[in-house]
């Protein structure tokens, strides 16, 4: 397929095939915007049934970067790369180092982390031949805890938006996924006085969950049908559709997973129905935030800062939303256009 001719191509300004024959390399970097600096990204190895599902990935990823970058605060612009391969069976040290060399030849135009198939001992093999490498062992560790502060803060800024309430003092929250992020948004959200209901099918997270946080453990389809304030989706994309959104009651939309919603008009829906969407795009963007402030002199404090202003770039997006009668997601695509354009 022609990369120009790609439905997903929007004028990326750089895409890059690399092939090393010797470790059995075949990856793409695309860079799809760097007006507001180099481009951030990670790099996902994934097993693409063609060439072509490769592409498509990368120019869509790539382009959701330079719009997650600019609404995050962060002086960069949008990449991402693909490598084409199994990562559980097909991945070598070797591999990764050839990564390294082509991102090292952009020379800091792309600045590659890890991604889904990808991991901090990955980053650590690239950075041997690279100087452009984030997510290192030792440099800030795992990301996860950032998304979730990012989540909180969102959740706060979204109930006050919608309820008027500074507090989260009994607010009914129904949290779907108990993994990395969601456990650590279900404790944050405990410690502030909300009430809990909770759907996963690990066992041990559940009871986890019921034990500490004094949660409700619920179905996996009934979590879409509870009499709650907060639906915090934070296990997997798409779960916003036509058979979820009617059933809900809650008044906000606001979790950690991504592509939330099936298509564009769900968003629509959404609004129509008077659930305030909080964009997955930016309310996620915590992780990102961290690995942007990953380094050998990583400061805690002021990365948790940084994550913290999310919230603030929530409101603006209500507001926005609000004056120009828009849903929440077009409102917030306007605003990263605006950053990275006006830079
Ligand atoms: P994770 O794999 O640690 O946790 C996902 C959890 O969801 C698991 O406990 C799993 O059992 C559960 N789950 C799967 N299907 C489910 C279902 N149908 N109903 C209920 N629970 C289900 O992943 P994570 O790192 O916590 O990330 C969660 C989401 O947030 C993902 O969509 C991820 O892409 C997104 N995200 C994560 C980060 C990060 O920093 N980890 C950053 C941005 C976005």
């Amino acid at each position: 397929m022609s990369v120009f001719e790609s439905p997903s191509f929007d004028n990326h300004e750089q895409v890059v095939f690399c092939r090393d024959a010797a470790s059995g390399l075949r990856a793409i970097i695309a860079i799809h915007n760097t007006s507001r600096g180099f481009a951030l990204g990670g790099c996902r190895m994934w097993d693409y049934a063609s060439e072509e599902e490769a592409i498509t990935d990368v120019l869509r990823l790539s382009r959701g970067m330079t719009y997650k970058n600019a609404l995050a605060d962060l002086p960069w612009g949008g990449g991402k790369s693909v490598m084409i391969g199994n990562s559980k069976t097909e991945k070598t040290p070797e591999m990764m180092q050839a990564m390294g060399r082509f991102v090292e030849r952009l020379g800091g135009k792309y600045v590659i982390a890890e991604d889904v198939g990808t991991c901090p001992a990955d980053m650590a093999e690239m950075a041997k031949e690279s100087q452009f490498v984030k997510g290192i062992p030792g440099e800030g560790g795992d990301p996860s805890p950032g998304t979730a502060y990012g989540v909180f803060c969102g959740i706060q800024a979204s109930i006050q938006e919608r309820m008027g309430k500074n507090s989260l003092d009994g607010i009914r929250v129904a949290v779907q996924g108990l993994g990395h992020v969601g456990y650590d948004v279900a404790d944050q959200l405990k410690k502030a006085g909300a009430k809990l209901w909770v759907s996963d099918m690990n066992e041990e997270a559940l009871a986890k969950a019921k034990a500490e946080l004094g949660a409700e453990v619920v179905g996996l389809d009934e979590v879409y049908d509870l009499d709650v304030d907060v639906y915090a989706p934070c296990a997997l994309g798409a779960t916003l559709n036509d058979n979820t959104i009617p059933r809900l009651s809650a008044k906000v939309v606001a979790g950690a997973a991504n592509n939330q919603l099936a298509e564009d008009r769900h968003g629509d829906m959404l609004h129509e129905m008077n659930i305030l969407y909080a964009p997955d795009y930016v309310i996620n963007a915590g992780g990102v935030i961290h690995v942007y402030h990953q380094g050998p002199d990583f400061d805690e404090k002021a990365t948790f800062d940084h994550v913290g202003r999310l919230g603030n770039t929530l409101l603006e997006i209500y507001a926005r939303s609000k004056k120009d009668g828009t849903a929440t997601h077009v409102a917030a695509d306007r605003l990263a256009e605006e950053r990275f354009q006006a830079a």
